[in-house]
């Protein structure tokens, strides 16, 4: 047990001993001596008993703990990875790279040797690589070519506990696989107490609970709701700011980028307004796309004398646990996905935490010492208004890259799959309508040719149809173009509030020449190429490298799998070539022109409108109207948005979705009288 372990450490050779008191630490050194301070040190020999014992573990210990971070280490020191690597499932990316970064360190490693992750468009593992970070999306990808998972000794599906969808199939997979492969170990780790729902999904499979230390978190409400939780945190932090003693930073949840960028904005301003009567504060945003320079920041010590706060979105509920936070501010919200199966939508929305995450949040407060927990809604609300646990996410998503996935892992009986919560019968069966619309399964349920090699591709079955479409246009490298710079998402154009018309112009340049939203981003990534990837260009152009650069990257991983499944990359100069591919992937996303001059989705007729950062905007103020629409996606803020958006010819439909349209419904809407140019020009308005 700890206690003949501390005093064997106690018993080491006096001389060496003096020879360490007398040397300072190392940086090294002092990374193994905070290792064995971890809780779950104490308990290393008796984890490693029982994994040896129990084909499947399920590890229950607080956040913290060392279960991320050590677990694979341990397993690695007693030759666990003689036999295989270790895999240890992140549900998200940024918790992946920054504890492979962590764990390299504590090894004295270089990243991406023995320690390495792997997440979508990123691979930083090699030969070397024994202990594999990874989302649960990446593995359930080397499954279609690795059913057997093989090359693993140990899979630890970790924070199981959040029940992400890939995390929920990946259980259900590695429950079948651990029947015929009686070598391979398999550990559920999760940070809360539902341990039982995991062990009786794995048939009554052992647990191993480690007990937490948890120091007492005083938790303060709000009298009444908050009309805005942003401005009552920027508030909040600077009253504890103000009025606690240091050390002891803040911890703050918010739901996304722009409500942290916005928050940490504010901090400065109003810090700033106070002058030097009050101490430093140190403000770190962490949220997913922060590149991993700034993602390094939160860990860092503040200085004696200032104060961190930790801007975050719910990553730092259980993923990443960052020391020396004595307060949490929680806004009890986070940004959830919710999807309707019967119209096909889906979004992210602001949603209310459960209690659950709620207790998880304050519980940030209570690592090292008594805490503070400032909660921004009222202690009613906590009690009746919060639902008790976050729902599955399973059962509010589009199943259909999970079917098409399944699908070909011969698992054609979806319906029947042991889940350990089973999704709405109502979206397998949209998804499977979906993936029949993009002709990816037949007419009796079965995969075809096609559906096998859009699962070849780590993308959303659209995003995959509209690349094997583009074989057939001749336009493969444009098309993957624009979907390696949708995939990057809306943060390639930035607009300075001051140089807003400037912004807008350049933007509008890569428009020129026509075709749309689809267009403009591949004219945008050519002429970057052109340019020979010139910052100054990016920097003239309103454009950001670093999204540029992650276009690049991600262009070149879909251009090697491309590569793989021969097909040969070409690129076409007919605009309509590759807008008919994109049609092909993105048919189910159509919205024409209604008499009214509103544009409606084909299906559901839903009023839908042009998103202003899109470049039809401009058209649509000049009075250049068309007739027909295909989206990439729907946002919803004040109304519903189409975001990137390109313009069709409606009898492209038939062409490329004659599953979906049929000749009549096209003929009616091509016989839809033809709006005149400038007619319904909107109002002047003064961008
Ligand atoms: P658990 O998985 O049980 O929540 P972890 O293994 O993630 O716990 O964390 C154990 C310890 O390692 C924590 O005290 C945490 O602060 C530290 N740690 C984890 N990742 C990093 C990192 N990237 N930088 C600095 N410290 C880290
Ligand atoms: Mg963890």
């Amino acid at each position: 047990s700890s206690t003949e372990e501390s005093s064997e450490d106690e018993g080491q050779d006096e001389e060496q001993w003096l020879a360490q008191a007398r040397a300072p630490m190392t940086e090294f050194e002092k990374l193994q001596a905070g290792r064995k301070r971890l809780p779950v040190f104490r308990y290393r020999e008796e984890i490693l008993a029982a994994i040896k014992d129990h084909q499947v573990l399920v590890l229950s210990a607080e956040t913290g703990s060392g279960k991320t971070t050590q677990i694979p280490q341990y397993l690695h020191e007693v030759g666990y990875t003689q036999a295989g690597m270790i895999a240890c499932t992140q549900p998200r990316r940024v918790a992946a790279m920054s504890v492979a970064a962590r764990v390299s360190q504590e090894m004295g490693t270089k990243i991406g040797q023995e320690v390495g992750y792997s997440i979508r468009f990123e691979n930083c593992t090699s030969e070397k690589t024994v202990i594999k970070y990874m989302t649960d999306g990446m593995l359930l990808r080397e499954f279609l070519t690795e059913p057997d998972m093989a090359s693993y000794s140990v899979v630890i599906i970790d924070e199981a506990h959040e029940r992400t969808l890939h995390t929920d199939v990946l259980l259900g997979l590695c429950k079948d696989i651990a029947r015929f492969r009686e070598d391979l170990r398999l550990i559920i780790s999760s940070a809360t107490l539902n341990a039982e729902r995991f062990s009786n999904y794995f048939d009554g499979a052992a647990i191993f609970t480690v007990p937490g230390r948890i120091f007492s978190v005083d938790v303060y409400y709000t009298k009444a709701p908050e009309a805005d939780y942003l401005d009552a945190a920027v508030v909040s932090v600077l009253h504890i700011h103000i009025s606690q003693p240091v050390p002891g930073d803040i911890l703050v949840f918010l739901t996304g980028q722009e409500e942290i960028e916005t928050a940490a904005e504010e901090l400065t301003k109003r810090t700033k307004g106070l002058g030097s009567r009050i101490k430093e504060l140190i403000i770190c945003p962490i949220y997913a796309t922060l590149p991993s320079e700034q993602q390094a920041k939160i860990f860092e010590k503040a200085p004696p004398n200032a104060r961190k706060v930790v801007l975050a979105t719910n990553i730092a509920e259980t993923s990443l646990t960052i020391d020396g936070i004595c307060f949490v501010v929680d806004t009890g919200f986070c940004k959830q996905k919710s999807y309707n199966p019967r119209s096909g939508m889906e979004s992210l929305i602001v949603t209310p935490v459960s209690r659950a995450a709620a207790e998880q949040r304050k519980g940030r407060a209570g690592r090292t010492q008594n805490g503070k927990c400032f909660r921004l809604f009222t202690m009613w609300a906590f009690q009746n208004e919060l639902d008790e646990d976050t729902v599955p996410e399973i059962q509010r998503t589009n199943m259909g890259n999970v079917v098409l996935m399944l699908m070909s892992l011969g698992i054609n009986n979806i319906l029947q799959f042991d889940f350990m919560d089973k999704p709405p019968t109502e979206a397998i069966m949209q998804a499977l309508q979906q993936l029949y619309a993009l002709a990816a399964i037949n007419e009796r349920g079965e995969l075809t040719k096609l559906g096998r090699r859009m699962a070849e591709f780590p993308l959303e079955p659209m995003h995959s149809k509209a690349l094997l479409a583009s074989e057939k246009y001749k336009c493969v490298d444009d098309v993957i173009t624009i979907l390696a710079m949708l995939t990057v998402g809306n943060s390639i154009f930035y607009r300075p509030k001051d140089r807003a018309v400037h912004a807008d112009n350049a933007r509008f340049n890569f428009a020129r020449g026509g075709g749309g939203d689809h267009l403009a981003l591949l004219r945008c990534y050519q002429q970057w190429e052109e340019s020979n990837f010139s910052t100054q260009w990016c920097y003239e152009n309103f454009v950001q490298i670093r999204s540029m650069k992650k276009a690049r990257d991600i262009r070149e991983q879909l251009t090697g799998l491309c590569e793989r499944v021969e097909i040969e990359s070409v690129s076409s100069v007919d605009i309509d070539d590759i807008r008919k591919a994109i049609t092909a992937g993105f048919f189910f996303n159509c919205a024409s022109l209604t008499r009214s001059q509103d544009y409606q989705t084909l299906k559901h007729a839903h009023t839908v409108y042009i998103h202003p950062s899109s470049v039809l905007a401009k058209d649509q103020r000049e009075g250049v109207l068309h007739s027909h629409l295909v989206y990439h996606e729907l946002a919803f803020t004040s109304k519903e948005y189409m975001r990137s958006i390109t313009p069709i010819q409606p009898q492209w439909l038939l062409e490329v979705a004659q599953h979906y349209y049929d000749a009549a419904s096209i003929q009616d809407l091509s016989q839809k009288k033809k709006v005149p140019k400038a007619v319904g020009k909107a109002p002047e308005t003064n961008r």
